[in-house]
């Protein structure tokens, strides 16, 4: 990413009257990073004067309860209803046009990409894309400040959610100086940090922990499997959500248990989607490029954490994986 493209990046918002039409997306089923950046950079051109901004994200159009509660909710329209021809498209941290739904069809407009996934396939007019960002906050704040908006607290939470999220709570690899020269300006707005993270990771329902750990007690270790290094699995079903009621996000938490397995340098969890689908989480310890696992078996990410959706058996879709891992 160069100099040129954050111009270009600044001259396509900051040449649009007002009035203009503005569609910003994220990517489907939306996590911290990917609702955080959208709703920062959508209050920031409201703070700019623009007054047609909507945000939007691909169906199944439900904002998961750990973000009810962020700034700039009110910008959300459901995708049937995201304008058609915007003079201006901003997606976030989407890694790819299929991850915007039926919104891709928007990128026929000016559009500008702001993303940090590895995998990222530059589907913008721009693209500002940097796989070294430890999150798409960063780069929105990074444009942000080019545009000359000043962080208010509103903001600040916005990023503070997508900075944190992405990156463990500051604990992974890409947390560098300047993602806590970012965190300090973030929680200098007067953000309240300890009731946001509580709410982002440490707040469940009895039944949700309960499923986690059914879930977690079937992890199942294959030493040899991913070349020897060894991959720790496990998965969840429709059914297992029905019998304690919860909805998918629930299950977001599991990946961070699997991981912790010492004798495995891969984690997976299988999350069934439907009767034959399999929302596939990988994290690695760094053994292995799980984004180049992912993007095999049609899906993206980053190094250490990637994700695809897998059809057929959880056996058959197993096996998929562990083919690649073994390739
Ligand atoms: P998750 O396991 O859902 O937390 O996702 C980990 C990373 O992989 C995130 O950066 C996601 O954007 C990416 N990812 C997960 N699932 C997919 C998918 N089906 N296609 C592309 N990227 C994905
Ligand atoms: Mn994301
Ligand atoms: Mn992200």
């Amino acid at each position: 990413m160069t100099g040129a493209d954050w111009a270009d990046a600044v001259a396509a918002v900051s040449g649009l009257p007002a009035s203009a039409p503005v569609l910003l997306a994220c990517h489907v089923n939306p996590d911290g990073d990917a609702l955080g950046s959208m709703l920062a950079f959508g209050l920031g051109l409201r703070r700019l004067g623009y007054r047609a901004v909507q945000a939007s994200f691909p169906e199944p159009f439900e904002v998961t309860e750990p973000f009810l509660g962020l700034p700039g909710l009110d910008l959300l329209v459901p995708p049937a209803e995201a304008v058609a021809e915007p003079a201006l498209f901003v997606c976030f941290d989407a890694s790819s046009a299929d991850r915007l739904g039926a919104l891709a069809g928007r990128l026929a407009a000016p559009s500008v990409v702001v993303d940090h996934h590895a995998s990222n396939t530059r589907f913008g007019k721009i693209n500002l894309v940097d796989p070294a960002a430890a999150a798409t906050t960063v780069l929105v704040a990074g444009l942000l400040d080019r545009l000359g908006v000043p962080l208010d607290r509103a903001i600040a939470e916005c990023l503070y959610v997508g900075l944190v999220t992405d990156t463990g709570s500051f604990r992974y690899e890409a947390t560098t100086p300047a993602v806590h020269e970012l965190a300090a300006r973030l929680v200098a707005t007067g953000i309240d940090v300890g009731t946001l993270s509580r709410r982002l990771f440490d707040t469940r329902p009895y039944a949700a922990v309960r499923l986690l750990a059914e879930a977690v007690g079937r992890t199942v270790l294959e030493p040899s499997a991913a070349r020897g290094l060894g991959l720790a699995w496990t998965y969840a079903t429709v059914d297992d959500l029905a019998r304690y009621g919860q909805r998918p996000y629930a299950l977001e938490p599991l990946v961070d248990s699997v991981r912790a397995v010492a004798e495995a340098d891969v984690a997976a969890v299988f999350k069934q989607v439907g009767p034959d689908g399999w929302a596939v989480s990988l994290r690695s310890r760094g053994g292995t490029d799980v984004s180049r696992v992912a993007v095999a078996l049609g899906g993206g990410g980053h190094r250490l954490a990637a994700g695809f959706t897998g059809y057929g058996s959880l056996d058959r879709v197993l096996d998929a994986l562990r083919t690649v891992l073994d390739g």
